[in-house]
């Protein structure tokens, strides 16, 4: 039986391989066993994908309901992940109602090494529809700007059916500052790569940057976790965007990309 450090605080066990110490086959180096591509396969990704079932997230103009844009986001980026060699699990894969405290319990449970709800966002009136627009990702931290407070609210409203929650300064107290800074880390890294795609065929896209917010969705992660707004389905052309496959492929082919960055400096 082996047991290999996987991370800081964490370890997989494996069994050994007869195979592996046949004097046939060869025996792979230490610097081979260490490559990124060999750790990958240790490495286990949880993507949810916000909202579902009764809790429809966003909607605009008739036709774009968040539920189903991000749930088609969210399994593109499953087969890039898995094409890379990451184990993965998701929240959710079909039209499911999951609680938002279960999401980050699961990545939990499944020891994931990132956590990354998907999501889009609105604007906050129809007057707003042609300034609100952008990609943004947040990671929890009790530091937050005032988009992210919007933001925080409409993802949060589904919370408060239940009364299974924290108060929001019990939660925020028990934040490692170890966790937030490797939150960010992951943020960056997702939102240059996601960038970089997309504005590779979709050049006028927005930076709306990476920034700390209280999203209940993040709430208990016991690894790097981040929340990935897709764009605003309100803005006439994000939403158009959004509705566009190929524009979602560049959206999960960066993420991937991102995901895949942060974890090769770890
Ligand atoms: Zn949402």
């Amino acid at each position: 039986m082996l047991i290999i450090p996987l991370i800081a605080g964490r370890y997989v066990v494996g069994f050994s391989d007869s195979k592996s110490s046949s004097p046939h086959t060869k025996k792979l180096t230490s610097s081979e066993e260490n490559s990124s591509s060999s750790k990958k396969y240790r490495y286990r990704v949880v993507i949810d994908a916000g909202h579902g079932g009764k809790d429809t997230g966003a909607i605009c103009c008739d036709n774009k309901i968040e539920k189903f844009i991000v749930l088609s986001v969210a399994s593109k980026l499953k087969k890039k992940l898995e094409a890379k060699g990451f184990k993965v699990y998701m929240t959710r894969d079909d039209d499911t109602f999951v609680k938002l405290p279960k999401r980050t319990e699961f990545a939990n449970n499944k020891k994931a090494d990132i956590f990354i709800s998907i999501h889009a966002n609105a604007a906050p009136s129809k007057k707003t529809r042609d300034i609100f627009k952008g990609i943004e990702v947040y990671y929890l931290s009790p530091a937050k700007t005032k988009r992210a407070e919007d933001a925080a609210e409409k993802e949060n409203a589904v919370m408060f059916e239940g009364k299974d929650f924290y108060t929001k300064n019990e939660y925020l107290s028990l934040l490692s500052r170890e966790k937030i800074v490797e939150s960010h880390k992951l943020g960056l890294d997702v939102s240059a790569k996601m960038l970089k795609n997309v504005r590779s065929k979709f050049s006028s896209i927005v930076n709306g940057g990476v920034k700390p917010a209280n999203f209940w969705v993040l709430v208990g992660a016991q690894m790097p976790a981040i929340l990935v707004e897709t764009g605003y389905i309100t803005n006439p052309k994000e939403g158009k965007n959004l509705m566009n496959n190929y524009y979602k492929e560049l959206l999960a082919k960066g993420i991937a990309e991102g995901i895949e960055r942060y974890l090769s400096h770890k």
